[in-house]
């Protein structure tokens, strides 16, 4: 039997950094996959989601920025099908990447389902059922997370979607419900209605993005509804009834109860950990109500040896955090040195139109937590690059502690925000304040000046507002 030194579990982002971290570090590492190399994130989620959005920006200039860049289509088709084949092509290069990265580091790469014999054993059943048994000292469960259903409804695939079968499908609905206005949701519907689809946002919570700051939420509703997408909050989905023509989804908000029909539906109200079929309570490992891997700060689990990062954590579920995650598994299972994560801290981002990107707590949360606060704002229209760029929705908001200056937090809508915050995060990762922020001068005409003269905003000085 093949003996390790790690064996990792799950070959998404997770998983895949902490085997090359552990590698780096001398471990004789092994990595199992039941599907693919990349998980979720490469192959159905992150990157093939962010080409269709390149598409989906191009079609939208496509369809509606004649008049403001003076041209005129005629006859303008837009072929769909390329855009998911070319989002395959994107996905499909990573993943060989990621089988490049796997040999370049010797980690040995199994392919099949893995389930727990003991602590330090793993039964790895192929695709053709071949069975083979692993050993490892230390085993990190990076098994990621798939799509929840609403109850009583079931994906059909065809009527009823998960991102599953969304990011792959060639062909344009003529009309969606789209189920659910966290990020899944907003970057869907930003593609289709790019694309002239007549989409349908349906949230249960009171807003849409309804983990960001409430000014977000509220910028981001309001461009979908600029851009002719019917935004419905406070609106729960009471069942989903499919036939030949289409859904019928029915709902009750704040309106009463109605019935939405649509070619199609796509539910994307959250996802659950891959925790079936692992065998963790045959060696007790410890899971939430909601099946999520309980772990500490080391990313250790209750049994001594085994592990857990990323989605199946439920911690945050995005790519970022799950390899962040990995490299810490990594470094403490070889005693190296690591760090303590702060999920707080962590970038959040919605690649809709516009986008939203964050990190912290809002404006409202500390207040709820009693620190008295400082914001600083500047809006897209007073950047003259966003001007340039004709797209200056959306602002930067940047909430500080009134009087040490400390970041508290960091809320952005607009153009290719999510490019801007990683300035901010390692701004707070090393304690500076707006002061210090604001000093730093900042290349012109560039949309990163809007988080300077944010900073200049908490300050109390802003030069351009
Ligand atoms: P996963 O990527 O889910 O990988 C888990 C792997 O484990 C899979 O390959 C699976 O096959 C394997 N596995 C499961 N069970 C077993 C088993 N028993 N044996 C062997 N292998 C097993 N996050 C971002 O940060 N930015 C984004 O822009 C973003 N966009 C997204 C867009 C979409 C449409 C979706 C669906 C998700 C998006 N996410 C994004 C979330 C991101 O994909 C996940 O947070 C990330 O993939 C989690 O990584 P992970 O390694 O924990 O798990």
């Amino acid at each position: 039997m093949p003996d390790y030194d790690l064996i990792v579990i799950g070959a998404g982002p997770g998983g895949y950094v902490c085997a090359i971290r552990a590698a780096q570090l001398g471990k004789k590492t092994a990595i199992i996959d039941r599907q693919w190399l990349g998980g979720v994130c490469l192959n159905v989620g992150c990157i093939p989601s962010k080409a269709l959005l390149r598409n989906a920006e191009i079609a939208h200039l496509l369809r509606h920025g004649g008049k403001d860049f003076g041209f005129e289509v005629q006859g303008l088709k837009l072929d769909f099908a390329a855009a998911v084949k070319r989002s395959r092509q994107v996905a499909d290069r990573l993943v060989k990447g990621v089988g490049f990265l796997m040999k370049k580091n010797k980690i040995d790469v199994h392919m099949g389902a893995a389930a727990f014999v003991d602590a330090h054993t793993v039964e790895v059943t192929a695709a053709d059922g071949t069975k083979s048994m692993l050993k490892g000292k230390d085993i990190v469960v990076a098994t990621g997370a798939s799509p929840m259903m609403i109850p009583g409804v079931q994906a059909d695939g065809t009527r009823v979607l998960t991102y599953l079968e969304a990011i792959v499908q060639e062909r344009l609905p003529k009309s969606v419900v789209v189920i659910g206005a966290s990020a899944i949701g907003c970057e869907f519907a930003t593609v289709w209605n790019s694309y002239g689809v007549e989409v349908t946002l349906i949230e249960m919570l009171p807003r849409v993005a309804p983990l960001e700051d409430e000014e977000s939420s509220q910028e981001l509703a309001r461009a979908f509804v600029k851009r002719g997408m019917r935004v419905l909050v406070g609106t729960k989905v009471e069942g989903i009834e499919s036939g030949d023509a289409g859904v019928k989804v029915k709902v009750s908000g704040a309106d009463g109860a109605q019935t939405i029909e649509a070619e199609q539906a796509l539910v994307a109200i959250g996802v659950k950990p891959n925790t079936q079929g692992l065998g963790l309570d045959k060696i007790g490992v410890k899971t939430s109500p909601r099946g999520l891997i309980e772990i500490d700060e080391r990313m250790a689990t209750n049994v001594p040896g085994v592990w857990a990062i990323g989605d199946v954590t439920g911690k945050l579920m995005l790519a970022h955090v799950a390899s962040a995650m990995g490299i810490v598994a990594a470094e403490r299972i070889a005693g190296a040195e690591s760090v303590q994560l702060d999920y707080e801290a962590m970038p959040r981002a919605i690649y809709s139109q516009p986008q939203v990107a964050s990190f912290g707590i809002t404006e409202a949360q500390a207040k709820e937590r009693g620190l008295e606060v400082k914001v600083g704002r500047f809006p897209f229209q007073a950047n003259g690059k966003a001007l340039g760029l004709g797209d200056y929705a959306g602002w930067v908001k940047l909430v500080t502690e009134a009087k040490y200056g400390e970041i508290l937090g960091a809320h952005l809508v607009g153009p290719e925000v999510t490019e801007l915050l990683p300035e901010l995060t390692l701004a707070r990762m090393l304690e500076l304040t707006p002061a210090e922020i604001g000093r730093n001068v900042h290349a012109h005409p560039t949309l990163s000046e809007a988080l300077m003269e944010a900073a200049h905003a908490a300050e109390g000085h802003p030069i351009h507002t």
